[in-house]
């Protein structure tokens, strides 16, 4: 997982974007095996994705977030999926999708 995503969090309780203080990060990795023929060869690939979970302080308001991502190592982060989980109800919940 590329660790520039904190420009890309969202906080859930002001609506500002970006530049969130990461207070801790929980990341779960899968690995998937692309298969692509190369001649008589078949190359084999392993691609990192998973889950991270991210505590965040907002430098604005200074309250937390907690953010789901799922990431993918073929994506840039401005590209992952973004989920707020903490604050449940707050603005900008679900605000992207893949
Ligand atoms: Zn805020």
């Amino acid at each position: 997982m590329k660790t520039n995503y904190s420009s890309e969090l969202f906080c859930g309780h002001c609506g500002r974007k970006g530049l969130a203080r990461v207070l801790s990060a929980y990341s779960e990795r899968d690995m998937e095996t692309l298969t692509s023929p190369c001649g008589y060869l078949v190359k084999q690939s392993s691609r990192p994705w998973g889950t991270a979970y991210i505590l965040s302080q907002c430098m604005r308001c200074e309250e937390m977030n907690l953010t789901k991502i799922d990431w993918h190592d073929d994506f840039s982060p401005a590209d992952y999926t973004y989920t707020i989980l903490y604050p449940a109800s707050g603005f900008g919940n679900k605000y992207k999708q893949p």
